[in-house]
């Protein structure tokens, strides 16, 4: 197709606005889907994302459309995940697009997301066409979403604003007419050299890596050798090819045109999301501006249950491909082995990544609690110790001071919600930065340690606010902070994947919950076992886990003396035995320290 005659666009919004059912009707209109294949949020085919009802990972489909002028156009629709947790991808798929459609449900007005993504888009230069969704629901306030759009500034003060329903496909028509009328056509040289943005991939097990490319200059041909500029690697596509919206192969992709590349590569460390691709026999000079890479905010340890950690190592480097915001390395705990160190951009990310390595891969992970990134200044050092696993957090008697990471939250919620969510945010130790109204809604900026928001925050802010308050997060950088490791000691031994880091002034809340936790669920033995909660050498908290058995020495009235006592010589000979690689650790035991917050 001439780039005259191809649009590429995404579709941006609030989560649950409608971005996913809009894509179906856009399809229809297209005829992309058969009436044989149609399914709701089609689009939407990981096991997580049909389970949460929300799309996790950006997906591209080429439509072919019919326009009102009797020409066919090429619209290249990049689907994007719409969770705060996944901005990252939202920002990718904006790299490769021109133009974004901007959803807001006409029952909710403007949300917090809603700001935040525009503000992505504008960042990415994209034309933004405003669309008012939902307009059939009997909830909706078409007027007052109207008002909230007009007051996001910019174009949009004098812009059209489309009102559908892409539930019935009411005005979607419009909406598809606009798209070819107000976002710019591709631009870039057709004979300049080959110059792509690899900006997706994913792992197939039996072609390995594919690479989402868009074609900024030049075109893309399945014969012609190629070459990844980050690593100067050579390559040659097995196959190249459009997502019509299942893999379609292609002789060739010009300007503007946006498809996949059967790398052929197995390795997945092969392959970096924001590399630019180009011919090895004429090479651009120059490779394209690519992304910043993903700064995780939480991290957790993962570790095989059984010995599956070979089987765990292939699938975690199989998502981190998918997800280049998830990074990983390996990492060993006394207690429980072999395991990976993960890196996330929030509890929920932490979540997604859990469920799909059980559901793509069928693995049950052992995930120990998460925790934030501390830099540890220590005596006689200059540069602080970064410290992204507690196990590793330096001895208190080391310590000279302690960093921790901040964030930068925007809370959008409703006036009537307001005094909840501000006394939520205090408890949380935030520090009000600014309050502003956006139409009927208040947005408030508090900064906050991220530790504070890293657990349960998020879902307490939903159940204070009923659900209307909305969060995005930012690293706002690290503030000194008086914070203390706690160590979990199990029948004198420290149990080291149980350690966590907590401010000085939550020890004595969180250590006497934390043993009471302990205590239900750890797995009993035939001996009592004391657990200990230790900070800074001293245990501040204990309860016993109760033995498995009676003791023999008050229960057993019925049986001799002698067989009593030779009871309790096996029981103390147990006792003495056991050592804390005994004792095990089901996934309820790490809950216990996640459930505290
Ligand atoms: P996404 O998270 O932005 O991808 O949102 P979805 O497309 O998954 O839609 C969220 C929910 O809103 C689903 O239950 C849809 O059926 C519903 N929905 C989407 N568009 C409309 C619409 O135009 N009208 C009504 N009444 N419901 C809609
Ligand atoms: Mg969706």
């Amino acid at each position: 197709m001439q780039p005259s005659n191809i649009r590429n666009f995404a579709i941006i919004a609030h989560i649950d606005h409608g971005k996913s059912t809009l894509a179906d009707r856009i399809m229809e209109q297209t005829a992309t889907v058969s009436q044989r294949e149609r399914q709701d949020q089609l689009l939407d085919d990981l096991a997580v994302e049909r389970a949460h009802g929300v799309t996790v990972k950006s997906r591209t489909v080429r439509n072919f459309y019919q326009a009102e002028d009797g020409q066919e156009y090429e619209y290249n629709l990049i689907d994007t995940p719409g969770h705060v947790d996944f901005t990252y991808e939202v920002s990718k798929s904006l790299a490769a697009s021109d133009g974004a459609i901007l959803l807001v449900d006409a029952t909710q007005g403007v949300q917090a997301q809603t700001v935040a993504n525009l503000r992505l888009a504008r960042e990415n230069q994209l034309v933004v066409i405003p669309v008012i969704n939902k307009i059939d629901a009997a909830a909706a306030d078409v007027d007052r979403t109207t008002q909230q759009i007009r007051a996001l500034g910019g174009d949009l003060a004098t812009a059209t604003i489309y009102r559908i329903s892409a539930k019935t496909g009411l005005g979607v028509h419009a909406v598809m007419e606009a798209i070819r009328t107000t976002i710019p056509a591709p631009s870039g040289r057709a004979t300049a050299p080959l110059k792509a943005l690899v900006f997706d991939s994913q792992y197939d097990a039996f072609k390995g890596i594919i690479a989402a490319v868009r074609v900024v200059d030049g075109q893309l041909t399945a014969q012609e050798p190629l070459r990844l500029m980050a690593h100067n690697q050579a390559l040659t596509a097995k196959e190249i090819g459009v997502l019509a919206p299942n893999r379609t192969a292609t002789a060739r992709l010009g300007v503007g045109e946006v498809g996949y590349v059967i790398t052929g590569f197995k390795d997945p460390h092969a392959l970096r999301v924001g590399d630019t691709l180009t011919s090895a026999t004429t090479p651009t000079a120059t490779a394209l501006p690519g992304y910043q890479p993903a700064q995780s905010v939480v991290y957790a340890g993962f570790y095989p249950q059984g010995d599956h950690y070979r089987d765990l190592q292939l699938a975690v480097e199989k998502l981190a491909l998918n997800d280049s915001s998830f990074h990983y390395r390996a990492e060993t705990s006394d207690a429980l082995g072999p395991g990976f160190r993960c890196g996330f951009l929030g509890i929920f990310h932490l979540q997604i990544i859990r469920e799909r390595l059980h559901d793509e891969y069928g693995l049950d992970v052992l995930t120990t609690a998460p925790n934030v990134t501390y830099r540890v200044h220590v005596a006689r050092e200059t540069d602080p110790v970064v410290v992204d696993n507690p196990i590793k957090f330096p001895d208190f008697s080391q310590i000279e001071w302690v960093e921790e990471p901040l964030a930068q939250a925007t809370i959008t919620t409703t006036s009537d919600t307001l005094s909840a969510v501000m006394k939520l945010a205090e408890q949380h130790q935030g520090t009000l930065e600014d309050m502003a109204n956006q139409g009927d809604l208040i947005v408030l900026t508090y900064q906050l340690p991220f530790s504070e928001i890293a657990y349960d925050f998020f879902n307490t802010l939903k159940s204070v606010s009923h659900g209307y308050a909305t969060l995005t997060t930012e690293l706002a950088g690290y503030a000194p902070a008086d914070v203390v490791k706690i160590e979990v000691h199990v029948n004198y031994a420290r149990v080291d994947a149980l350690s966590f880091v907590v401010h000085r002034q939550d020890v004595a809340r969180v250590t006497q919950a934390l043993v009471h936790q302990l205590k239900t669920v750890i797995p009993r033995k035939l001996y009592p076992m004391p657990v200990q909660a230790v900070v800074e050498g001293k245990a501040v908290a204990r309860v016993d886990v109760p033995p498995l058995r009676k003791n023999a020495a008050v229960n057993g009235e019925q049986r001799s003396t002698s067989k009593k006592q030779a009871l309790l010589r096996r029981q103390s000979k147990n006792k003495r035995q056991a050592s804390h690689s005994e004792i095990e650790l089901p996934q309820a035991v790490f809950n216990a320290v996640l459930d505290l917050e």
